[in-house]
């Protein structure tokens, strides 16, 4: 179906970026919902629970995060009855211009990201799957989780920020080639003599 055999390495690359990123940020759990949305193509919240053997309210919560990272993203499906089914898929199933477009705008989104996890300094209740609190929202809660209760210790983003550079390194370099190469493509000569 795809005769530039360039995007489907692409694809590939940034399935592999997302899942890394993804890791980074919400755990093993968030690189198998990438992987099983990259599977699927396509998949609603229960059926990703089902494959994985997690529970919904965790796989949501999961979801979420990333959605709200621009690493996976919704799509909305109404049957002919009026049924709405949200699917989730990652932005990155679609080629060449738009591809590229969706890469810039997560490049741009990473970069703010770095600024703000360079900029903050970070507390966490050391569960998997909570979220954590710059200073003033850790001070506004008295230093307590507000999901579980516990003590509200410095987190190290030491790895998570080394990771979005490696992501952003990745990105930009794939970007950079594959965008070089259209270039090349585009700025051959129609003359011949
Ligand atoms: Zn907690």
């Amino acid at each position: 179906m795809d005769d530039k055999p360039s995007s489907d390495d692409l694809y590939k690359s940034a399935v592999h970026i997302l899942a890394t990123l993804a890791e980074s940020y919400k755990g093993e759990i968030a690189r198998r919902i990438i992987e099983v949305i990259a599977d699927k193509g396509e998949i609603t919240d229960n059926e990703i629970s089902e494959i994985l053997g997690v529970d919904e309210s965790e796989v949501r919560r999961v979801i979420w995060v990333l959605a709200g990272e621009g690493l996976i993203t919704s799509k909305r499906v109404t049957s002919e009855t009026g049924w709405i089914t949200f699917y989730w898929v990652l932005p990155l199933d679609q080629v060449d211009g738009i591809l590229l477009g969706l890469y810039r705008k997560i490049i741009d989104r990473l970069e703010k990201k770095l600024e703000y996890e360079t900029s903050n300094i970070f507390y966490w209740c050391l569960t998997e799957g909570h979220d954590r609190y710059t200073f003033s929202e850790a001070a506004d809660n008295m230093f307590k989780c507000p999901l579980c209760g516990k003590t509200l210790m410095p987190y190290d983003n030491s790895r998570l920020i080394a990771a979005i550079k490696w992501a952003l390194s990745e990105m930009k370099k794939i970007m950079n080639s594959y965008f070089k190469e259209e270039v090349i493509k585009e700025d051959i000569p129609e003359s011949e003599g």
